[in-house]
């Protein structure tokens, strides 16, 4: 059985209006670091990104920004990370997180976190990408997404067995033990 050793977080630059996106966003990093899973993400140092991870190296944790070259020379480095890997592209930048990790976790975020999780789930739904994919929902931020995701079914744009491409976790405990019972899924079936 392969064990989660690594997990992508992707969320929102800003802090978001409501405090329990970032109260979340540090509940998961600690959990991340307290059992060995490394944080990959897009190495901002703002909002909830840089939230989770100060929030993974402050408790012992890995947290590897993989980041691109415009992108990088805007970012004001205010912590140090783990490692830091600089890509060309935004698009060599992603595949890179896709590769390198073993699930994925979404939380709040806008329009950035909107294309990630959207670039996921479309690779996954065309067989490119077996992973798990969390929906982190925090404060029912993702609920009105589902609610778009059952039209998308209604309306058949969408598979109805394709509402499973992600799972949508209420409590940061429950993220990690989700994940890997889908990995030992997937495992399965190899
Ligand atoms: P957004 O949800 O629009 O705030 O964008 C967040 C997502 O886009 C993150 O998961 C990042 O991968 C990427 N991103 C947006 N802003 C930055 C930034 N300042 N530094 C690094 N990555 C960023």
């Amino acid at each position: 059985m392969t064990k989660i050793k690594s997990m992508a977080v992707f969320c929102g630059a800003a802090d978001g209006n409501n405090p329990a996106y970032i109260k979340g966003a540090h509940t998961l990093g600690k959990i991340m670091a307290e059992n060995g899973v490394d944080l990959v993400y897009g190495a901002g140092h703002v909002g909830m990104m840089g939230a989770v991870a100060k929030s993974v190296l402050d408790a012992g944790g890995r947290a590897i920004g993989v980041i691109n070259k415009t992108l990088n020379e805007r970012e004001e480095q205010t912590f140090l990370l783990t490692d830091l890997i600089l890509y060309p592209s935004l698009h060599e930048r992603k595949d890179a997180m896709y590769a390198m990790s073993d699930a994925f976790c979404i939380l709040p975020g806008g329009i950035g976190t909107m294309d990630e999780l959207s670039e996921i789930m479309t690779l996954k739904q065309i067989g490119d990408l077996n992973k798990p994919i969390i929906l982190f929902n925090i404060a029912g931020f993702w609920d009105p997404f589902r609610i778009f995701i059952d039209r998308l079914i209604s309306e058949g744009y969408l598979k109805p067995e394709y509402e499973k491409l992600v799972t949508y976790i209420d409590r940061a405990e429950d993220i990690l033990p989700t994940a890997q019972k889908e990995i030992d899924a997937i495992d399965n079936k190899k």
